[in-house]
């Protein structure tokens, strides 16, 4: 009999990068990333802000969404892009739903080469663990009692992956409304969230992963010829007082990438 299919090999077109940001960065990160690593990933990159720009809108169309979420740094608000991320995630039918911030910078090969090692029939959750132990949060219970519940969750500032199986059955907890709802019933972030879902919802495993990187750390403590495969490489510098910030492709160095 003839041999099964084998699953066609992933591509970069399969997967969904989401970049969370906000108003006050429309100029000073957005314009990097646009001419940098979003430029080479312009058909799965989605950016999802709190406030309308001509000029953003002009630049990349239907690929900047425009969410009803509040520009504050707040829990809800940051959870309400989270769940606009992901609700177009799962509108998009890609197979790898990606998020990161608007100070990663996605190496798109490194990226697709990690991705495509996990096996399709497997749920996966992929990125940095933001602390060396599980998060614990409280959740309520009925009559007003609450327990202790514990989890690991990749830190959103680093990214992280998540595959369409996976995403679906988070579907209950994290569609719609249901992902602020979800992080408000547990009172912590979005990240931190994800977390709940996957490992205590579901009975999942965040699968650690070194590649991804996100500002808390320092560059500098990695070698300069690990710095190519690195996947999100967190690298643009804060808002204010750095004067280091490439223009064109920035190079490998970790002195540009640094921040000290
Ligand atoms: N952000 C946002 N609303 C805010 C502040 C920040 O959506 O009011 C986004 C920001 O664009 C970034 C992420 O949240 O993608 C984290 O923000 P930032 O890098 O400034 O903070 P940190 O990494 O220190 O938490
Ligand atoms: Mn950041």
């Amino acid at each position: 009999s003839a041999p099964s299919p084998q699953p066609p090999e992933l591509q970069l077109r399969d997967i969904f990068i989401g970049v969370k940001t906000t108003q006050a960065f429309h100029g000073p990160r957005l314009g990097l990333l646009l001419d940098t690593w979003v430029s080479r990933t312009k058909d799965q990159t989605f950016i999802f802000t709190d406030r309308a720009d001509a000029g953003l809108q002009e630049r990349l169309g239907s690929h900047l969404v425009v969410t009803n979420c509040s520009s504050e740094h707040s829990h809800p608000a940051l959870s309400c892009k989270m769940a606009a991320e992901f609700d177009a995630f799962l509108a998009s039918g890609l197979q790898w739903f990606c998020h990161v911030d608007d100070d990663n910078y996605v190496n798109p090969r490194t990226l697709l080469k990690l991705l495509r090692a996990f096996p399709q029939t497997q749920d996966v959750y992929v990125g940095r663990p933001s602390l060396n132990r599980p998060i614990r949060a409280s959740e309520p219970q009925p009559h007003n009692h609450s327990r202790t519940v514990q989890f690991w969750f990749a830190t959103g500032g680093a990214g992280f992956c998540i595959n369409r199986k996976l995403a679906l059955k988070m579907v209950p907890w994290a569609s719609g409304s249901r992902f602020v709802d979800t992080s408000a019933l547990i009172r912590l972030p979005d990240d931190c969230t994800v977390g709940y879902i996957v490992e205590w919802k579901l009975g999942g495993r965040l699968q650690p992963c070194s590649l991804f990187h996100s500002h808390l750390e320092t560059l500098q403590l990695l070698g300069a010829s690990q710095l190519p495969e690195q996947v999100p490489l967190t690298a643009l510098p804060p808002l204010s007082g750095y004067s280091l910030v490439p223009t064109a492709e920035p190079s490998m160095s970790p002195a540009v990438w640094g921040r000290g």
